[in-house]
C-alpha cells in the first residue's frame, strides 16, 4: 500500500531532525526515514552518533556527547508528531510530482511524497589500502566513540590531521596507552585550539610526512606498514588499533543523475535549500562540504523546512 505524505524527509542527522521539529510544528506531519544501522553505526542519526563531546553547539555551556544531542532532537520532532521510522529508502523517483519512495524491492513506491528534503548527510572516506577493509571491525574503525573502550591500554593510531583526527585522538586517550597521529604532511588541518590540546597530551604522538600503505595483520591489527612521504622510507608502526578519520563523501546515491551535484558530488543547492528541481530541498551535509558543524547542519535543515512550507502553501494557492 502506497501512503501519501506532504513532507518526505530522508536522513536523521541534525538537518533531517531540524527539518522534522519545524514541519512538525507547522502541522505538516513529515515522515522521517532515519536510515537503518550501517557497518559504522548501529545506530540512525548521522555522523554525530559516532562523535564524542560536542562543545561548540549553543545552548549546552558544559557540552554533550553526539548520541545525547541526537536523542534530545529525536525526542523533540516526535512530540511535535513527526513520523520518524527506522528504514531507508531504497530508491527515490524526483522525475515528476508526487515524488516516490520506494523502502523495498516492490513495484509500487512506498511513499508518494508532495515535497521531499534531503538530509542523507556524508560518511567516512576510507583509506583503501590493503588490509583495512578485512580488518574494519577487527582493530580498524570509523568511530572512536563506539570502539575506544575496546582499546585500553593499548597502543593505537589515528590516521589525519583535521578536526575529527584531532578530536578521536585526544578521546581515545582516555582508554589507550599511546595515540599516534599519522599525518601525509607536516601540518595539522585541525583548528588551532583543537592543535594545542593535542600538543599537550603526553600520550600523543605524532608522526609527521607519513603515509600508510597496509594494515598488517591476520585476524586483528598488528601494526602498520607505513613510508615517508619525503623519502620513500618504509617502516613498521606497532599498533593494535587503527582509527581512520580522513574526511567525507556526501550520500548522494539516491538522487544521481537525478539532480545537479557539485564538481566534487554534493547536491548544489541555489537560494535556501533549493535544489534544481521543484519541490526537492537539500540540508546538512549532503549539500555542504564547506561547514559541515553540526548547528549548520542543524541551521540548513531549518531553511529547507521553511522553504518547504512555503513551497507547499504556494501550490495549495
Ligand atoms: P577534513 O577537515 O577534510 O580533514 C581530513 C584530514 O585527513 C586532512 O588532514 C587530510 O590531509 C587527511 N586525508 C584526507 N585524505 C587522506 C588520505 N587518503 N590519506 C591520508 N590522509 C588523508 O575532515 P574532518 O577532520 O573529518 O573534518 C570535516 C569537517 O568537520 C571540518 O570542517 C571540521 O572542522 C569539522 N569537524 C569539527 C569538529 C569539532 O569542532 N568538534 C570535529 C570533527 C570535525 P590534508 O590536511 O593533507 O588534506
Amino acid at each position: 500500500m502506497t501512503e501519501h505524505t506532504r513532507v518526505l524527509i530522508i536522513g536523521s542527522g541534525p538537518a533531517g531532525l531540524t527539518a522534522a521539529i519545524y514541519t512538525a510544528r507547522a502541522q505538516l506531519q513529515p515522515i522521517v526515514i532515519e536510515g537503518e544501522p550501517s557497518s559504522t553505526s548501529d545506530q540512525p542519526g548521522g555522523q554525530l552518533m559516532l562523535t564524542t563531546d560536542i562543545e561548540n553547539f549553543p545552548g549546552f555551556p558544559e557540552g554533550i556527547t553526539g548520541p545525547e544531542l541526537m536523542a534530545n532532537m529525536r525526542a523533540q520532532a516526535e512530540r511535535f508528531g513527526a513520523d520518524l521510522r527506522v528504514n531507508k529508502v531504497q530508491r527515490l523517483d524526483v522525475g515528476g510530482r508526487p515524488f516516490r519512495a520506494w523502502l523495498s524491492g516492490d513495484d509500487e513506491p512506498s511513499i508518494t511524497a508532495d515535497t521531499v528534503i534531503l538530509a542523507t548527510g556524508a560518511q567516512s572516506l576510507m583509506l583503501e589500502v590493503p588490509g583495512e577493509a578485512r580488518l574494519l571491525s577487527h582493530g580498524v574503525s570509523t568511530c572512536a566513540t563506539c570502539d575506544g573502550f575496546f582499546f585500553r591500554g593499548h597502543d593505537i593510531a589515528v590516521i589525519g590531521g583535521g578536526d575529527s583526527a584531532i578530536e578521536e585522538a585526544t578521546f581515545l586517550t582516555r582508554f589507550a596507552s599511546s595515540v599516534t597521529i599519522i599525518h601525509r604532511r607536516d601540518s595539522l588541518r585541525a583548528s588551532k585550539i583543537m592543535q594545542e590540546r593535542a600538543f599537550a597530551n603526553e600520550k600523543i604522538r605524532f608522526a609527521w610526512n607519513t603515509k600508510v600503505l597496509e594494515v598488517l595483520g591476520d585476524d586483528k591489527v598488528a601494526g602498520l606498514r607505513v613510508a615517508d612521504t619525503l623519502t620513500g622510507e618504509e617502516r613498521t608502526i606497532d599498533v593494535t588499533g587503527v582509527f581512520v578519520a580522513i574526511g567525507h563523501v556526501p550520500n548522494t546515491q539516491l538522487v544521481q543523475g537525478q539532480v545537479e551535484l557539485h564538481e566534487n558530488g554534493y547536491v548544489r543547492t541555489g537560494v535556501g535549500s533549493y535544489t534544481n528541481i521543484d519541490g526537492l530541498f537539500a540540508a546538512g551535509d549532503v549539500q555542504d562540504d564547506e561547514y559541515r558543524q553540526a548547528i549548520t547542519s542543524a541551521g540548513s535543515g531549518c531553511i529547507a523546512a521553511i522553504d518547504a512550507e512555503r513551497w507547499l502553501e504556494a501550490l495549495d494557492g
